[in-house]
């Protein structure tokens, strides 16, 4: 198979448009094309008020491979295309009587699950949250009608943290073996769309997402894996320095030597009972900021130019940074085109913004995180969980600033910089909900992260024509972004630095940031447990931790 990259066609080409520039550009016949496939497909902006181009990267199939290779020599943008098959890495000859867990069930824990029943493992997974159903149910209810249930919410259930999201589906991990490729193609055989695997910047929505995520958990059982929801560990079982199970809410013990501990960042009770019990834990940097709103068309008119609207390229998104002269970077985090802002909580009398979107992407506002990075050897040297505890103390303030009800505070941009209220709303409607109660937001964060997002949104404003408008409205506040912690592992083995089989994984241990990149990483841990479990079969493909948080 061979792949042929930087196609260019029009957005608007015919179906068959595609099969006819391969041809022309490798000056064959129709018939010596045997078949070909999208590999990827992206568009280039620079020009956006000229024209834009859809460019394609293909992989095909040809009558005669070598003719064609030895004839287009000096075509830098041909030549054989990787195999990006994935490949077991063992499987299991018969039933174990050994099971591994799974705590957790976001994309991480259903990924080393899956993989973990594929290759005949009978996974037992743990969550603390309800299946998709009733997570939804509960979560609305936030959102509708002010109710916070506490262990079944946007944070915690099915699905993990990014089940109402944008569902973007990309990161900027280094992915050798391809595993990114599996999670999408697993998602496409429970029911994304088919797109996800080749355009630039997938995204499949909320609503999608959730029945993925369902079709993905009836997988992992009829491959003989149990699920189990409103299940919390509260504690490992430890002998000296060998995990040997796990203990539940319910006072349940379950017996294992192979515990994937995939928590998300928000699992705070069960860090501090894991610090609690000896597991090394480092601080690690994540961010703190606000969530901006803007009018969807304005950022399609700032990125797209004359094709603003274009439904071959629907809305636009952005991505930005500013380094302070505070020594603070800024940047935009989670950007949602077309989307709302949710009530991201999973804590009574806490507020916590984060956005979401709709496959279609077809609300009124943008919205994205403006983030300040925390560094914790500046900020707060020597104390493990310092970190977590200001995420606390800022989403406990938030609370009190939007009326003690769930209510964002909220500020309009030009108020903003300027340290006054703000006291009524300009042409942007927020659209977080359950409301959102006009404030000052300038003690919602630290003095130097107020500071340094005053210095960048006008910054900003220039790179994104009236970013920093009068009326754009921030709301706060963003402090999900990532794991305020680190539990370390083992780069060869993968697991825990200090307890044998354990298996610290995806965003929570700070292995991860993003849907995708915690899938990935599930991947790596179900392998590095099979290939301790079952030994290996075919080809290794574990390799070292070379994974980070690496935020979308
Ligand atoms: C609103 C929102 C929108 C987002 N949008 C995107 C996006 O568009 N694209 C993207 O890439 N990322 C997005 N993210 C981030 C993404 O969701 C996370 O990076 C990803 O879900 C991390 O996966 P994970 O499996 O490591 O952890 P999580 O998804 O957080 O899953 C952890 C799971 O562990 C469970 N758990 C925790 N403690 C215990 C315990 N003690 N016992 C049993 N179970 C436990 C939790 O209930 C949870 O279900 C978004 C996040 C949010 C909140």
């Amino acid at each position: 198979m061979l792949r042929l990259s930087e196609l260019s066609l029009p957005l608007d080409h015919a179906p068959g448009a595609l099969r006819d520039a391969i041809v022309t550009r490798l000056k064959i016949s129709d018939a010596d094309l045997l078949d070909f496939h999208i590999f990827k497909r992206s568009y280039d902006a620079r020009k956006k008020n000229s024209v834009i181009l859809f460019v394609y990267t293909i992989d095909l199939n040809l009558r005669d491979e070598a003719a064609v290779l030895q004839r287009c020599g000096d075509d830098r943008h041909l030549g054989p295309a990787p195999d990006t098959r994935y490949r077991f890495v063992a499987q299991a000859p018969a039933p174990l009587p050994q099971r591994p867990i799974v705590v957790g069930f976001g994309p991480c824990g259903l990924f080393a699950a899956l993989l973990l029943a594929q290759m005949g493992l009978r996974p037992i997974v743990l969550e603390r949250g309800q299946s998709v159903r009733q997570r939804t149910q509960d979560t609305w209810a936030l959102w509708r009608k002010r109710i916070l249930t506490a262990e079944s919410n946007v944070q915690f259930g099915e699905g993990g943290a990014g089940l109402f999201s944008d569902g973007k589906l990309y990161s900027q991990i280094k992915d050798p073996h391809f595993y990114g490729r599996k999670v999408m193609q697993e998602f496409v055989n429970a029911g994304a769309p088919l797109e996800i695997l080749y355009v630039n910047k997938p995204h499949i929505g909320t609503f999608r997402l959730t029945t993925v995520v369902a079709a993905l958990r009836e997988d992992i059982i009829a491959l003989g894996g149990e699920v189990r929801f409103a299940s919390k560990m509260t504690r490992l079982v430890l002998e000296g320095d060998q995990v040997e199970g796990v203990m539940l809410e319910s006072g349940e013990t379950l017996a294992s030597r192979h515990v994937v501990l995939a928590l998300g960042h928000s699992a705070r009770d069960t860090f501090r009972a894991l610090h609690e019990q000896g597991v090394f834990i480092e601080p690690k940097p994540f961010a703190l900021g606000f969530r901006i709103e803007h009018p969807q068309t304005q950022i399609d008119r700032a990125r797209l130019g004359n094709y603003a609207g274009n439904p071959a390229l629907g809305a636009a998104d952005y991505k930005l940074t500013h380094q302070c002269s505070n020594g603070r970077a800024v940047y935009s985090f989670c950007m949602c085109p077309g989307g709302t802002v949710v009530a991201a909580t999973s804590e009574a009398g806490r507020v916590v913004t984060n956005g979401m979107s709709q496959y279609s992407r077809n609300e009124r506002n943008a919205n994205a995180g403006i983030v300040v990075g925390i560094d914790p050897v500046r900020d707060f040297p020597g104390d493990v969980l310092a970190g977590m505890a200001l995420q606390e103390r800022l989403e406990a303030h938030a609370y009190v600033l939007g009326g003690s009800d769930y209510s964002a505070p909220g500020q309009l941009v030009g108020d903003f910089l300027k340290d006054r209220a703000s006291t009524r709303l300009g042409e942007v409607q927020p659209s977080y909900q359950p409301g959102v109660k006009l404030t000052n937001l300038a003690s919602a964060l630290p003095d130097y992260a107020i500071a340094a997002i005053r210095e960048a949104l006008p910054q900003f404003g220039r790179q994104i024509h009236a970013f920093d408008r009068w009326d754009a409205v921030l709301t706060g506040v963003e402090t999900r972004t990532s794991s305020p912690i680190r539990i370390t592992r083992d780069a060869d083995t993968l697991q825990s630095r200090n307890i044998r089989g354990l298996y610290p994984a995806g965003e929570g241990a700070g292995y991860a940031g993003g849907i995708l990149s915690a899938g990935v990483d599930g991947i790596r841990v179900a392998q590095a447990i099979a290939m301790d479990l079952v030994g290996t079969s075919g080809r290794n493909q574990q390799q070292g931790d070379t994974l980070g948080d690496v935020e979308v």
